[in-house]
């Protein structure tokens, strides 16, 4: 038997219901907020992820789908910034007045180990906004984020801001972290190692016991609460910190949030629950200023973030299939056919026997699926009319066939 591949899943209708709910809190969020949906490929030339997400970062380096088509080299998403990047500036976004808020969902592609809350195929939902410097920007997409979280019943999750300030500042808290690092080096993992060459930032995100041994020695710990950021990024941190206090949103600074993607700068962000195991983080993101140029547009602020929907689907409260409004039940399935497309037509959710089984089993399997059973046996056959059974209370009545739809409302 062929199985579904490691690291997929199947939704099954059961659980599309939870699903389609969260996916309908969003659309109604971004409506409120004007946010709009934009919709982009699933596969894209790999040059985008290289270029956008960052060729030192692990999605870039072990993690992505990647294959050749007429000597074309592409990639399947391993996430959407770069996408909807690209989307932006080709179809010249950047002549709109700002801001331009864009959110998306679906599918993303990683190969990494699979595991609980980490899988090969899974879906997030995400949003970019472009063209403010302001952190209003970034204080107006956490606050979306906590909005939904919330529509959703997930209220009392952990949210982490860190900033990482400009490329200026950054190079010399990257200087500084190097030198305390260095006679350490040969103690840190291989990926540190390779990190302290190419990223060494993401060294503060690595999660091998051993390194983090190493951040806790008093010299790297100075590195790290050292006060690193300019002026103007650290003015920046604090306006976003006024703007999420009179939201009245809490937050804790992690001076070691740093997040795995290359195009962050000032702030970065996560959403964390305690009830996810070591997996826990539902939401990442942060801002982005020199993404739009990097790949080819004018300079433009941007900021985003991106859920794992996956993640959030293991903390919601779960919905159950509802029933459908209807059962025909006959012994000629052409009548039953006939009024169950009448219904349908009107609005209402119907089904019938799709092989005049004896009445009984009918009745059973209506029982079972439906709100309302709508009987059309020899005698309603005879009269034209139709008996309209309550399948939660046992009531029942007979009624002509054009008064069926009122009694089942
Ligand atoms: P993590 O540290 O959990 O690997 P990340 O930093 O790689 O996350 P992002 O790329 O920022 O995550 O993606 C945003 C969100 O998408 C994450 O917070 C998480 O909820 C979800 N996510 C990321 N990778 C996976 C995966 N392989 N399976 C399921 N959800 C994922
Ligand atoms: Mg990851």
């Amino acid at each position: 038997m062929i199985q579904a591949q490691k690291g997929t899943k199947d939704i099954l209708p059961t659980e599309v219901e939870t699903w389609r709910k969260m996916e309908n809190a969003a659309v109604e969020l971004f409506r409120r907020s004007n946010f709009k949906e934009i919709r982009t490929p699933i596969f894209e030339a790999t040059e985008l992820f290289a270029r956008g997400v960052g060729d030192s970062t692990d999605i870039v380096n072990k993690e992505m789908y990647t294959f050749e088509k007429s000597d074309r080299s592409l990639t399947l998403r391993p996430e959407n910034t770069a996408g909807v990047v690209r989307a932006y500036i080709e179809n010249g976004f950047s002549r709109m007045s700002p801001p331009v808020k864009l959110w998306y969902k679906g599918p993303m592609f990683r190969y990494e180990r699979p595991q609980a809350g980490r899988q090969r195929q899974f879906h997030q939902l995400g949003v970019e906004m472009f063209g403010v410097y302001d952190a209003a920007a970034d204080a107006e997409c956490i606050n979306l984020a906590v909005q939904f979280l919330k529509a959703i019943g997930l209220a009392d999750l952990d949210i982490e801001i860190n900033s990482l300030g400009c490329n200026k500042c950054r190079a010399n808290f990257k200087n500084a972290l190097k030198n305390v690092l260095k006679n350490d080096l040969n103690n840190l993992c291989e990926d540190c190692q390779y990190r302290y060459e190419k990223n060494p930032l993401r060294i503060l995100d690595c999660k091998n016991p051993d390194c983090r041994r190493i951040f806790q020695k008093d010299a790297v710990q100075k590195v790290i609460y050292s006060d690193f950021i300019c002026p103007d990024c650290q003015k920046h941190f604090d306006d976003l910190k006024r703007y999420l206090d009179s939201l009245n949103i809490k937050y804790t600074v992690n001076k070691l949030l740093v997040r795995g993607l290359d195009y962050y700068n000032r702030t970065v962000f996560e959403i964390k629950s305690n009830n996810l195991g070591s997996q826990n983080a539902v939401c990442g993101g942060g801002r982005y200023d020199s993404l739009v140029e990097t790949l080819g547009g004018p300079a433009t602020p941007a900021v985003g973030w991106a859920m794992g929907m996956e993640r959030l689907y293991s903390l919601v409260n779960k919905s159950e299939l509802p029933l459908i409004d209807a059962f025909v039940i006959s012994e000629n399935p052409s009548e039953a056919f006939k009024l169950t497309s009448e219904l349908r037509e009107n609005g209402f959710s119907v089904e019938f026997d799709y092989s005049s089984k004896k009445f009984k089993k009918q009745l059973d399997k209506a029982a079972k699926t439906a709100k309302y059973a709508l009987i059309i046996m020899q005698d309603e056959l005879s009269s034209n009319t139709v008996t309209v059974k309550n399948l939660l209370t046992s009531e029942q009545v007979n009624v002509s066939r054009d008064k069926v739809a009122s009694c089942i409302n």
